[in-house]
């Protein structure tokens, strides 16, 4: 018997290959998807089927993939310098991105490492070390807000709050204080999003009034918690936030992982509260979904703390991959990409896709329709478990990309995408949910 080039990638697949975020047993009924091949919003399989890419391959592809000028970018790079170690060397790649970066966020001194949850650890142990440094060893605990998720990592989960991520590694993680979610979906009856937001910051001020001598910082997904569903919440939240760890002498740290690059609207989220944190993580987006780069940013005050005489004294954290030339071409190439005239564009696209997608606005299988920026969600009002499978699959069948977090539907499409594809993305999605609701 002779196999498809699509069941025998498959097989070998599920032989050698432990997928992430998966109960790989779930393979046997529900088939991996080969892909061999990326054209701007499109993903083509190894028989030539082509899915919308509405997810943006978990969140990182901003241009569509194959992109001409980051591809450039990438070429010209690799024929000059592949890769070089970070400590006791430089280039310029690594240069101009952390000068670039800086300008952007308000913040400098950019670290580098290779992905999100890493970026988390990072800016966790340089304010944990700040406070050690400054003679304050004492505040070292972590607060973090309810259904956050910061990556996966032992370090990272212990402000993650999700517990299919957690639970089975608690006795391993030392769990960081869950403060409310200003997310505008709990808003008591009668409370706009603004007034959830105020509630949240209430919790978060008595929280923070009690345990601010020993909490080093606050963590928090600007704007919208993606991995919980994502739920957006009022910019009133971030404002006070600001103010209260200004006030209480606890770091305010941004993870811009997912929010970072446009995706919200503004070119990073915390730019809608008008705020500045005191550390910024970046990743996701940063190399437009080339290739895996992160970086936290933080602020003169703290970077003058650890400048010192003292090796110890120093951030003597390092990835043996941290500031990779060709991870930073990719991500100059992006940010090349990402002008002003971008973000205007996402907003006529978004306005676009907002119309096209009215009627799951409308489709009583759904409820709090809602969009920020480039970000769509409608929660399906079921409670089978099986909802995002069953949907996921439904959706494959449409020719689209799309993994529902629990019963939240969501799209974050590339921003290249056109109106035939919103056009091929709400008509699937209302196939698909009639597939998957039934
Ligand atoms: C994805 C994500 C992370 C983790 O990034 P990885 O590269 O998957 O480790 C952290 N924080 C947020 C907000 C994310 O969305």
């Amino acid at each position: 018997m002779t196999l498809s080039r699509n069941e025998s990638l498959l097989q070998r697949s599920r032989a050698a290959v432990w997928h992430p975020c998966t109960q790989m047993k779930h393979h046997e009924s529900q088939p991996l998807v080969p892909i061999v091949r990326g054209e701007g919003v499109w993903l083509f399989d190894a028989d030539g089927k082509r899915y919308l890419d509405a997810v943006s391959s978990w969140w990182v592809n901003l241009f569509g993939h194959g992109h001409p000028h980051i591809k450039a970018a990438l070429h010209a790079q690799l024929d000059s310098l592949d890769h070089v170690m970070l400590a006791g060397l430089t280039h310029e790649p690594v240069i101009e991105l952390s000068e670039r970066l800086a300008q952007l966020t308000g913040l400098g001194h950019a670290f580098y490492a290779s992905d999100g949850a890493s970026a988390t650890e990072i800016a966790l142990k340089m304010s944990a070390h700040l406070w050690r440094n400054q003679g304050q060893p004492e505040k070292n605990g972590f607060v973090s807000l309810a259904q956050g998720y910061h990556g996966e990592t032992v370090g990272a989960l212990a402000v993650t709050d999700i517990p299919l991520f957690r639970s089975a590694y608690a006795p391993l993680v030392r769990a960081a204080a869950v403060v409310p979610s200003p997310d505008a979906r709990l808003a008591e009856l009668g409370m706009d999003a603004e007034q959830q937001a105020e509630s949240a910051a209430q919790a978060l001020e008595a929280w923070l009034q009690e345990h601010h001598a020993h909490t080093a910082a606050l963590i928090v997904e600007p704007m919208v918690q993606c991995a919980a569903g994502m739920a957006m919440y009022h910019p009133h939240y971030l404002r006070r936030a600001r103010a209260l760890c200004t006030q209480y002498g606890v770091h305010l740290i941004a993870d811009e992982i997912a929010t970072g690059f446009g995706r919200t609207g503004e070119r990073f989220a915390c730019e809608a509260a008008g705020i500045r944190a005191d550390f910024i993580c970046l990743s996701k987006g940063l190399t437009g979904g080339t290739l895996p780069l992160s970086a936290v940013l933080t602020t003169d005050e703290v970077y003058a703390a650890f400048y010192d005489d003292d090796t110890a004294r120093g951030f003597l954290h390092s990835h043996s991959y941290t500031g990779n030339p060709l991870a930073c071409r990719a991500a100059l190439a992006t940010l090349d990409l990402l002008d002003d005239a971008q973000l205007a564009r996402n907003r006529d696209t978004a306005r676009c896709l907002s119309l096209v997608a009215r009627p799951l606005d409308e489709h009583p299988g759904l409820q709090n329709a809602r969009q920020m920026g480039m970000i769509w969600a409608w929660d399906a009002v079921t409670d089978d478990p099986l909802f995002s499978r069953r949907f996921h699959r439904a959706a494959l069948e449409q020719g689209l990309l799309l993994r529902p977090i629990g019963r939240t539907l969501y799209f974050m499409p590339p921003y290249v995408i056109d109106d035939g594809a919103m056009a091929h993305l709400v008509e699937g999605s209302l196939q698909a949910l009639h597939g998957a609701l039934t």
